[in-house]
This record gives structure tokens, C-alpha cells and sequence, in this order.
């Protein structure tokens, strides 16, 4: 087996006969057969081929192979965003009557499918708080399928226990996905500590440097073959243009994450020591309330620091505003450093209660640490901080 770095560049599943080094973009909706006879078996799935885009595409196949080897999975699926992924993958598995485990600290958008769109074709969502092993057991009934949580969550950064809920799934012959998002395979392979599914937004890391959107399952061949046979009919496909550019994106993505969670650690260490900071949420530092376990799954801590800044909501707001250099925008993972107020942005369709129960308060600041010079980055916290001097 290959190292993951190698993976993510010398992964290329086709060459035309031009000989391209790098892989041509195949922008083409549908593939000619030979004859009759070629077409007829092609459909009937007897010989591998490229069909129609909808269902596969050269430069799709690239981007599904590199994150498959990477993951450590067996087969894989991609879609057009991150949430097509999480809804293919529970609309390909789950039927009228099933039910789902989750923990509560999960995506906005995931929330509303548990809430709001899947009840109303019976498929019901038990949430359980990240550190409750038992309550994740005793969420499980006889007709629970899967099990699914966010590690590090999205913008909490709560750390599950990866091997206990896997080995809990086992007991229980129910499925464990895990949303990757945040850690990408560099740093975290859930497979290895007993998951089943993968899910990642490749929006984020994966593309990092903002500019498409695209998602991706990774699973046993027995799995991705069912939400396939969902997917090719209802139609989340990625595109070939955006599958060339986060296939392009893979092969600088472990030196990506390194420096993301380099620079992170830095400010997060920082930030602790400053007076306008009530806390500091980061993965590895030392003060979060699972970082053995933090450091036992993941390699390094990521790039993402979220922290509750003296002074509240208003004080929140006013930090955001006087930020120069980072970006305002709902993006992460991204080359350039943001800040979001997730209070008032990606969770405000949250109730106040929902999203005090996802720990998310009205003064916590989600930060995307870019690869900017960590000294700029940390010039323009500090900028803005000492302007508005609330301790
Ligand atoms: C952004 C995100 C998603 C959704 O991905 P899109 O590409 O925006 O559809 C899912 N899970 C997590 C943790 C995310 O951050």
C-alpha cells in the first residue's frame, strides 16, 4: 500500500491518446458504444464502460479513487455537494419505518433532514449528546440501520469516540457513518477505528481554495452498490469540470492540512492567552475535554478553532467587524482565514434552545485558519481584539 501522499497525486485513472501528464477534463454527457451488441451489455452492467455522466465520467472516477484508497475504503460515490452525499447516502440505505442514531452536534442542513425531511417519509432520528456512549446504545432499537456522527463537530468541535461507537455498531449489526469533513483523510480514517460509511464535503478541504462544491461516500462495495443504484436515478452527479479541479486539489491536500493545522494550533495557543477570550475549543490543545482522544484518532488537531469572546453577542459582532484581513463568509477549509458568527449564520434556523444543546452560544466565533502567514493571521486577531478591549 501506498502512502497517502503518493495516493493523492500518482492516483490517475486515465490517459487518452494524446499522453497528457495531467489528466484531461472529459466534458461529455454520454459515451459512444462500438455496436449493438456493446451497448446492450454495457447497460445490463455485464461490461464496465462509461455510460452517460449522470452515472460515471473519467475525471469522477479519479476523484472517487484517490479518496477511496485514501479512506481505506472499497468503493466509493461522488456527488455534486456535500449534502448530496449525506442524502444519497441515508435515501440509498434507508426505507419507510427505519430509524437513525445521531449525535445532536451535527451540520445545519443535516439537522433539517433529520428534522424536517426525512420524517416525512417515517424515518425518525434519535439524538444523543457526543460524550454519551450508553445513550448512543440505548438510542438503538430494532429498527435503527445507522448510526451517524460529525468528528470533530461542525462548529462545536466536540471529539466522539470513533472505536467505542464503532465497536457499540458492531454489537448492534448497524451501520457507523462518520462525516469526515473536518479532519480529512490525512489526519483521521474512520474506517480504521471501525466505521462503515465516510462522508466528506468536498467543498471544504478537499477543493480548499473555495471554489467548487462537491461530495463524496466512501464505504464496502455492498453499501456504495445501494446507494448507487439510487444516485444513478435521482441524479446528484458531480460534474467532470469539478471533479478535474478537486482531483487537482488532492494532490496538494496532506500539505495543505499540515500547515492549516500548524497555523491553527498556533493562534488556538495564543488566543487562550488573551485577555478578551472567555475559551478556546481546539482539538489539540491540551484544555479540550477530549484530547487524549483527539490525539489517539486524529494525527494533528485541523484547522479549525472556535472560541466564546467576552462581551457576548454584541461583542462577537463587533470583533467580526474589525477584522482586516480575514474573510467573512460561510465557506471553511479554505487557503484564506475566515470567521463566522454561527449563531447568527449557518445554525440561525436553530432554535436558541437547539443550538445551546449543540453548544453553540451567542458569543462563539467559528475561525477557518488559512495558509496565510500565521503571523498575519494572528496580527489581525490581535488588531481587532485589542480595538475592542473587552476583558
Ligand atoms: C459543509 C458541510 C457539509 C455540507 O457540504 P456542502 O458541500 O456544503 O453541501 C456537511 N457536513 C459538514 C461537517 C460540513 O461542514
Amino acid at each position: 500500500m501506498k502512502n497517502i501522499e503518493t495516493i493523492a497525486i500518482r492516483t490517475q485513472t486515465e490517459r487518452s491518446s494524446s499522453n497528457e501528464h495531467s489528466a484531461p477534463i472529459y466534458l461529455t454527457s454520454s459515451y459512444v458504444f462500438e455496436d449493438a451488441e456493446d451497448m446492450r451489455s454495457q447497460f445490463a452492467e455485464e461490461k464496465e464502460g462509461h455510460i452517460y455522466s449522470r452515472y460515471a465520467n473519467p475525471n469522477v472516477d479519479e476523484f472517487i479513487q484517490k479518496l477511496t484508497l485514501m479512506e481505506g475504503a472499497e468503493s466509493g460515490w461522488a456527488t455534486s455537494t456535500g449534502m448530496a452525499a449525506v442524502f444519497s447516502c441515508f435515501a440509498g440505505l434507508l426505507k419507510c419505518g427505519d430509524h437513525i442514531v445521531s449525535s445532536r452536534s451535527v451540520f445545519g442542513s443535516t439537522h433539517k433532514l433529520f428534522t424536517e425531511v426525512f420524517p416525512k417519509w417515517g424515518i425518525e432520528t434519535t439524538y444523543v449528546d457526543s460524550d454519551d456512549l450508553t445513550g448512543f446504545e440505548n438510542a438503538i432499537r430494532p429498527e435503527t440501520k445507522i448510526l451517524y456522527i460529525e468528528t470533530p463537530s461542525n462548529p462545536a468541535l466536540d471529539i466522539l469516540d470513533l472505536e467505542a461507537i464503532g465497536t457499540i455498531c458492531k454489537k448492534h449489526s448497524i451501520l457507523f457513518a462518520v462525516d469526515n469533513c473536518f479532519a480529512t483523510p490525512v489526519l483521521q480514517r474512520p474506517i480504521e477505528f471501525g466505521a462503515d460509511i465516510v462522508i466528506h464535503s468536498a467543498t471544504k478541504y478537499i477543493d480548499g481554495q473555495g471554489r467548487t462544491m462537491g461530495g463524496a461516500i466512501l464505504s464496502s462495495s455492498k453499501v456504495i452498490e445501494q446507494i448507487k443504484a439510487f444516485a444513478r436515478h435521482s441524479g446528484p452527479a458531480l460534474s467532470p469540470f469539478n471533479a478535474w479541479v478537486l482531483s487537482k486539489s488532492i494532490e496538494t491536500l496532506p500539505l495543505r492540512i499540515e500547515r492549516h493545522s500548524e497555523n491553527a494550533l498556533k493562534i488556538a495557543e495564543r488566543l487562550e492567552k488573551h485577555p478578551s477570550i472567555k475559551s478556546v475549543r481546539y482539538p489539540f490543545l491540551t484544555s479540550h475535554p477530549n484530547y487524549e482522544l483527539a490525539k489517539k484518532q486524529m494525527s494533528l488537531g485541523g484547522g479549525i478553532v472556535s472560541f466564546e469572546i467576552k462581551g457576548g453577542i454584541e461583542a462577537g459582532k463587533q470583533f467580526l467587524d474589525g477584522l482586516k484581513m480575514f474573510s467573512l463568509t460561510a465557506n471553511l477549509g479554505d487557503t484564506r482565514s475566515i470567521a463566522t458568527h454561527p449563531a447568527s449564520t449557518t445554525h440561525s434556523k436553530l432554535s436558541p434552545e437547539e443550538r445551546g444543546e449543540v453548544g453553540i452560544t451567542d458569543g462563539l466565533v467559528r475561525l477557518s485558519i488559512g495558509l496565510e502567514n500565521c503571523e498575519d493571521i494572528w496580527q489581525d486577531l490581535e488588531d481587532s481584539l485589542t480595538f475592542l478591549n473587552v476583558k
